[in-house]
């Protein structure tokens, strides 16, 4: 799957107007001040394209930020990775309002494994309205990565997996299936696929060692039993299956 297929367009795109009901949201995001400096005055705050394509509207690839912020980001001296990671943390406070919480109950407890990381971030969240269990994730993050997320989908479901062996070899370690996330979330400071793709490697980097770290991981290795597919070798399947 290439990056580049959408990408050089012919000509700058026009810039669109947002919307006042995206705008609305987004201060609201926001809390009415810079999330960079922390300046309230409304009057500094401008909306920023976080991918830089001025017709791109959604409200993912939009953030409040001051004058004298934005003009640091189109220098550089803030990175795409903070204004990335800064989008997620607005993002994440601002669902975890209590409003928001009280109304999302227990909606997908009955989901089978391969789907149940997508339906942990589903249960506490839900992008502007709801209406499909499917995530929008936001660009450059690694839900966007249909096979970066397919393949770290395929580890966690493979660590789950060894968990479960381990029981078979008697470990009464509690284990839930949150709780992998909820870690990643703390050493990430972003929720498992809304991580920033820059950090792919770190992230499967991280899984993989959870997997190697189970009682059923150390079995196989101690017999020389590869635990995962390396990326290359998933990637490379999952495009021959896709043609
Ligand atoms: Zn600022």
């Amino acid at each position: 799957m290439s990056k580049t297929e959408n990408q050089t367009p012919k000509r700058p795109k026009q810039r669109k107007t947002v919307s006042a009901l995206t705008s609305k949201k987004l201060y609201q995001e926001a809390d009415n001040r810079c999330p960079f400096c922390g300046v309230e005055d409304v009057a500094v705050l401008e909306i920023h394209h976080i991918d830089g394509d001025p017709s791109s509207n959604k409200i993912e690839n939009l953030i409040v930020v001051c004058g004298n912020c934005h003009s640091k980001i189109t220098r550089g001296e803030i990175s795409p990775a903070d204004v990335h990671a800064k989008k997620m943390e607005l993002f994440w406070t601002h669902r975890a309002s209590p409003r928001q919480t009280e109304k999302s109950p227990m909606q997908s407890v009955n989901v089978n494994a391969a789907s149940v990381s997508d339906s942990i971030i589903a249960n506490t969240v839900t992008f502007g309205r709801k209406r499909s269990p499917r995530m929008q994730y936001p660009v450059d993050s690694i839900g966007a990565d249909t096979i970066k997320k397919g393949y770290i989908d395929y580890l966690i479901k493979r660590y789950f997996d060894y968990r479960q062996a381990d029981a078979g070899y008697g470990s009464f370690r509690p284990f839930n299936h949150a709780e992998i996330h909820t870690t990643i979330q703390r050493k990430f400071k972003a929720k498992t696929f809304f991580i920033h793709v820059s950090r792919f490697e770190e992230l499967y980097g991280y899984i993989k060692s959870r997997v190697d770290q189970t009682i059923q991981g150390r079995n196989n290795r101690s017999r020389g039993i590869p635990n995962y597919d390396s990326f290359e070798k998933y990637e490379a399947e999952q495009l021959r299956h896709g043609q």
